[in-house]
């Protein structure tokens, strides 16, 4: 039930003065309360009395020495306690888990990565994640209290009402709580999304984010999705789906069926698997070709990886195979770009890993496709988070909580 009283009022305002004045401290290197009270316009009472309870007991606020004296007294000056507060990072891949221990600033004081064991189920995998994170805490030797929270980037459909993985496809899960799963060994709290939101979550407050508010991170890897930002915000749609990208039909006629059922969406004709499999289809059908002695004649181990190489060596059967997934790629994010007119469109996953020939490929078709103006002077660039990419888009989902000073969901800090 809401609660429509004046002390709710008083509280709704209270944190909405707390969040601003985060937000300003974390935004400027140091400042001194003041300035704040200028920058926000808050009395300079409120921004005293908020200031305090972000110093202690929140934590996240620290005095760092005195400013210069404007007449009178040298200020004291605030800034953002990033140092002390830290966050285990993990990017849940079906091949890999890679764990990082990160402070707020996005500073990574230790990573590990083992491998997923998919084949051992939810029950299985989630025991894995558990010793990523105990390993991360542990080896570390960093106070155990100074951790606030686990974020996790997650293949497939994530229910965020309902905090479970609805549908993953590349982990062949079904309604998946994670959660649960990992809260018996774990007081920590647990945040998860979709891998590609995540990403574009981490570019936005430790990428490209710091040059663009308008952007959409696509990944492009054993399956494609995509994350949008609008105005600074992820976007997540009525029910969380939002982003799907690798789901958009476009080949209505095509006869390749996607994992989700249907026939001709993108993920289809241009992801790892799609490219990997089109080119053993073209092998299959006796083509000459230098992936027949790179996969040792086992046709179905051509990788999405071999064709890159190989079309970088300018083999034709690759070079054709590179290409058509290109063009397909390009046609979709030329249609991203006419809908939401994006400043930078961001590009990361294993298939991008192919640099140049991926990317001129893309290029290509969004200059042909893209109507004129808004086409031109959008910026097609690589993930600048690189193969940390999910795993810091995975910190700053618990970042995004401080910011908010959404506390049920993180742990107080230690020093209070
Ligand atoms: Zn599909």
């Amino acid at each position: 039930m809401r609660d429509d009283s004046p002390n709710a009022d008083c509280a709704y305002v209270r944190r909405l003065n707390q969040v601003k004045i985060l937000h300003v401290i974390r935004e400027r290197k140091s400042v001194s309360r003041a300035d704040i009270s200028k920058i926000t316009g808050l009395s300079p009472p409120t921004v005293t009395r908020v200031v305090g309870e972000l110093i202690k007991p929140h934590g996240l606020a620290i005095e760092v020495g005195e400013g210069q004296p404007q007449g009178g007294r040298p200020p004291v000056l605030i800034r953002f306690n990033a140092e002390q507060n830290l966050v285990i990072g993990i990017d849940l891949g079906t091949t890999h888990i890679y764990g990082v221990l990160s402070d707020l600033n996005g500073k990574v004081i230790s990573e590990i990565r083992i491998p997923t064991e998919v084949q051992t189920g939810a029950t299985g995998v989630l025991r894995r994640v558990e010793i990523v994170t105990k390993r991360l805490a542990e080896d570390s030797c960093v106070d155990a209290k100074r951790i606030l929270g686990i974020g996790m980037a997650v293949a497939g459909l994530i229910d965020r009402d309902r905090k479970i993985v609805t549908f993953s496809p590349d982990f062949g899960w079904k309604n998946v709580e994670i959660r649960c799963a990992l809260s018996h060994s774990c007081d920590l709290p647990i945040i998860f999304d979709n891998v590609t939101r995540v990403m574009a979550l981490g570019e936005l407050h430790y990428g490209v984010g710091k040059k663009f508010r308008n952007f959409v991170c696509v990944n492009v890897g054993h399956g494609i999705g995509s994350g949008i930002v609008i105005d600074g915000q992820v976007l997540y749609g009525a029910e969380g789906f939002a982003g799907e990208f690798g789901h958009v039909i476009l080949d209505k006629d095509s006869t390749i069926r996607c994992m989700c059922g249907n026939y001709g969406c993108l993920e289809a004709l241009a992801s790892g698997r799609a490219i990997g499999v089109s080119a053993q289809n073209a092998l299959a059908g006796g083509r000459p070709s230098m992936l027949r002695e790179m996969c040792h004649n086992s046709l179905t181990t051509v990788s999405a990886e071999m064709v890159a190489a190989a079309a970088q060596q300018g083999d034709a059967v690759a070079c054709e195979v590179f290409r058509q997934a290109m063009e397909y790629l390009g046609t979709g994010i030329a249609g991203l770009i006419s809908l939401l007119n994006p400043q930078a469109v961001v590009i990361g996953g294993g298939v991008s890993q192919a640099g140049d020939l991926f990317f001129a490929g893309i290029r290509e078709q969004i200059e042909k496709r893209v109507m004129n103006k808004h086409g031109r002077r959008v910026t097609i660039l690589p993930v600048t988070l690189g193969v940390r990419s999910a795993a810091m888009g995975a910190v700053s989902l618990i970042l995004n909580e401080v910011l908010n000073l959404n506390m049920a969901n993180c742990k107080a800090h230690g020093a209070s």
